[in-house]
This record gives structure tokens, sequence and C-alpha cells, in this order.
């Protein structure tokens, strides 16, 4: 049987690469990679499958090289971020010299804009894979190109651009290998247990916020039954928290509402955490969800202003987040809000009205990032437009350690400022200590508090370059 190595490689940084996103863990947090949670299922069925990740396994690059060789791999699939893409380039030669006779496959959000530059004749690639949830990789490791549609592949001197598959409304994948991440210390802030998996629905979103590469890759449902078939699987390994990958659970309603469902009636008792949006979770759905074991919702608030709303495509206002975190802390759901900070409209304005509401809403954590253009996206195209970045652009990490770009009217230094600032008024205020700790559950729940806390100071403040 032939050997695929998935491979994670090393960085000088704690690195999240997947899902066609990268960028430094905010708060020491790692999750599992979820393109490979999906593709260790398709490959399992021809392959013997292997996994490397060096970023959780903290391995250097030469330790990372000794057990890529020890797997002898006959084609390896490799994250690569756009926050790392030199040191990831880098390696991908070092394991090319390794393992001379392999297949050696890109994934990630730096092939996104412009893919076929990096299958040169001088590349150690041989192709890059474009959507993870089909068969096509198998069907490029058969040596079938022209089954292989969402692939870019490098065919003698030239390069086969995708191919023109009309796209799909539901997908169904064979059931993930969880076990195969058994052996790496992912960790998530929200997730209740040392022990989680991480499961993706649907793949991509219905939705076209300009800032997020989610709306640019299509959208497809996954059937209910394929995803409890994976959580029945799940339950069976002992396993209790899940984290929902899936970018707007509840995109497609019925669907999510049959999913909750099944999940109570088949009395799975797992507790979960998803990402949603404030228009999407309406009330029925929320109950189903709690009923069905989801305890933490996260949200992309992004900002306080409704101006900034509507420029960049959100499609709600700056009420409707507050009624929907209002419910969810009503019907026991912890929230989580995720903000974005300097988009190109961004003012002082602006800000001050995202201070304002983080200073009142009843979120139980928020997430604070900075705005990042990353290929792709409509945002990328409007900052340079306005010369606020080049197209060679490099800094593409979104959690604010370093700013990847000034606003129209605000300077990168400010938008750092604001911040610190953002960051203080949340956290850093006896009202929330206070309640964070009236809900510390377990001592697991403490220790992974103090170290989110730990990390997030440390980012905030010295972090920035
Ligand atoms: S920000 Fe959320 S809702 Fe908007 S496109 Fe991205 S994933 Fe979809």
């Amino acid at each position: 049987m032939k050997k695929v190595l998935l491979l994670n490689p090393p960085g000088e940084r704690l690195y999240i690469r997947d899902y066609f996103c990268s960028k430094v863990s905010q708060a020491d947090y790692l999750t599992h990679p979820v393109d490979f949670v999906v593709l260790s299922g398709i490959l399992a069925g021809e392959y013997e499958v292997g996994l490397i990740d060096a970023i959780a396994g903290k391995l250097s690059p030469e330790s990372a090289l000794e057990e890529i060789r020890r797997f002898a791999p006959d084609a390896v699939i490799s994250l690569f971020g756009s926050v790392s893409l030199p040191e990831d380039l880098a390696f991908a030669a070092k394991v090319r010299a390794a393992c001379p006779g392999a297949r050696l496959v890109g994934l990630g959000d730096a092939f996104r804009d412009g893919g076929a530059k990096y299958l040169g004749p001088d590349s150690p690639l041989d192709a890059l894979l474009l959507d993870f949830t089909t068969r096509d990789i198998v069907s490029y490791l058969e040596g079938d190109h022209g089954s292989a549609a969402n692939m870019l592949i490098r065919d003698g001197g030239e390069v086969l651009p995708p191919g023109t598959r009309p796209a799909a409304e539901r997908y169904e994948v064979p059931v993930p290998r969880h076990e195969l991440f058994s052996g790496y210390d992912y960790r998530h802030p929200f997730v209740r247990s040392r022990r989680f998996a991480t499961v993706l629905t649907d793949y991509g979103c219905p939705f076209h916020c300009s800032f997020c590469v989610m709306g640019t890759l299509g959208f497809k449902s996954r059937t209910p039954a394929s995803v409890m078939t994976e959580l029945e699987h799940i339950k069976s390994l002992g396993i209790k928290e899940v984290l929902f990958h899936t970018q707007t659970f509840g995109a497609r309603k019925e669907e999510a509402r049959e999913l909750c469902r099944r999940m109570i009636s088949a009395g799975l008792g797992l507790g979960w955490t998803c990402f949603s949006r404030v228009d999407v979770a309406d009330p029925e759905l929320l109950s189903l969800m709690r009923e069905a074991g989801c305890h933490t919702v996260i949200f992309g608030v992004e900002s306080g202003s409704d101006e900034i709303l509507k420029k960049y495509g959100k499609g709600y206002t700056r009420g409707q987040i507050i009624s929907a975190i209002d419910h969810c802390a009503a019907i026991g759901i912890e929230t989580v809000g995720t903000f974005i900070l300097g988009l190109p409209e961004e003012t002082h304005e602006t800000m001050e009205r995202t201070l304002d509401l983080l200073r009142t809403i009843k979120l139980d954590y928020a997430s604070i990032n900075v705005a990042v253009p990353r290929m792709g996206t409509p945002l990328r195209e409007e900052a340079i437009a306005h010369g606020l970045v080049d197209g060679d652009f490099a800094v593409m990490d979104q959690s604010g350690a370093e700013v990847a770009m000034g606003s129209r009217t605000l300077s990168r230094e400010e938008i750092t400022k604001y911040r610190k600032r953002a960051v203080a008024i949340f956290y850093f205020n006896p009202r929330y200590i206070l309640r964070r700790l009236a809900r510390i559950r377990s001592f697991y729940d403490l220790t992974r508090q103090l170290k989110q806390a730990a990390a997030l100071a440390a980012n905030t403040w010295f972090g920035e370059k």
C-alpha cells in the first residue's frame, strides 16, 4: 500500500495554517488542521496515511526531516501559509531533497492567488490542491490528472489548470481518522476538555464579507447523515468535545436543525463550539443547538460601527449583534466575538464606536484582530488600490502582533494603540475578571484561562514589532 504523509511543516513561530487561512496563534491555541482531518478520511481507504505536525509537535526542521525520512512517503501533502511562506518554501525544498521520488502537493492560502507561479521548473512542488473535500487528490495520486478538477498540476513543462466540474451543492466524506491526531497537544480556548475533535460540516461560506477568504471558496453543505456518522465515531473514541470548524453553522438552516435533532435523539452527550452569524443563529436554532450540546458560539462582530459593517459586506447591524449576544446569554450559551480593527475605511470615530461596544456588550470573550489583506479577497484589491499595501506585501498575520496596514486615515501605530486599548477595555477590567472567575468549572478550566490571559497579555504588549 502506498504511503501518503500529511505534513504541517516546522516554523519559527506558532503558526496556524489550515482551511486557506494562516496566522500566528494569538493566545497559545492550536487546532487540528481541518484540511488534514478531512483528507485523512478521503485517503485512508486507499493509502497508508501518516501525519507529522511539526508545529504541534514542536519539531525543529532537522527532527521533522528525520521523521519524514523514517516514514518514507510516496507522496507528501504539505500545508503552506502566507504568514510563513519563505520558511515553508525553504522546507519544501529540503523535503524534496530528502524524498526525491515522492510527489509533493501544496495546500494553503499562499496559493489562492496565482498559484501557478509556484509550480515553475525549479519548484519543489508537483501540484497544488485547491479543495480538500473532494477525491481529486486520489485521482491525482493515481495518475488520472484529467479527473483532478480542483488541482493545479505540473505535467512535463506545463501547468494544467483546474478543471471545470460544476460546483456541488452538497457533499459527503468518509469518516476522518481522528485517532491519527491523538499524539499531538492540540488546544483551543473554548473547548472544555483537553481531548477534543475538530469537525467540518459545511465547506466555504455563502456570505461575502469582503475581508474574508471563505466567501471566495464557494459553498456546499455536508449532509447531516454524513456528519452524524463522524460524530458517532468520535464518541466511540471516548472524545466528549467537538469544535465545528464550519464557518457559518446554520447557513442551510433546515439541515442545521436536522443535525441538531439527530444529535439530541442519538443522545451523543457531546459538548461543542461553533462559528455562526448573528443573523443566522435565530432563537429557534440557538435553542436546538443548546439542547444538542452547544455551549459556545463564536460570532464575527468585526466592528461597532454600522458604516464599517455595511461597507465590508457583513449584512447586519450593531443592533442585531447586541440582540443575538443578549439572547445567547439569556439561554446559557457563551459567546465569543471576533473583531477586525483597521479596515481601510476605519477612522477615529468608527474605532471609538467599537470601543464603546466593547464596554457594554455581554460577550464572554473577544478576539481582537487587525485587518489583513488576504490573498484573493476584495479587501486586498481595495488595499492595493488605495496604496495601503503593495502587491507583494508580506505581513499576513491578523493577530495584531504585526499590523499589516494602516487605514485611509489611521497609521499602523494608531491601529496598534487602538488594539491595545480594545483588549484592555474588554479584558482588564475588574467586572469582567470577577465574572470569569465565577464561571471557572474545573482545574483544567482555570489553567486554560490563566494560560490564555498570559498569552494575550504577551501578544498585546510585547508581541509588536
Ligand atoms: S466573515 Fe464569516 S460570514 Fe463573512 S464570509 Fe467569512 S466566514 Fe462567511
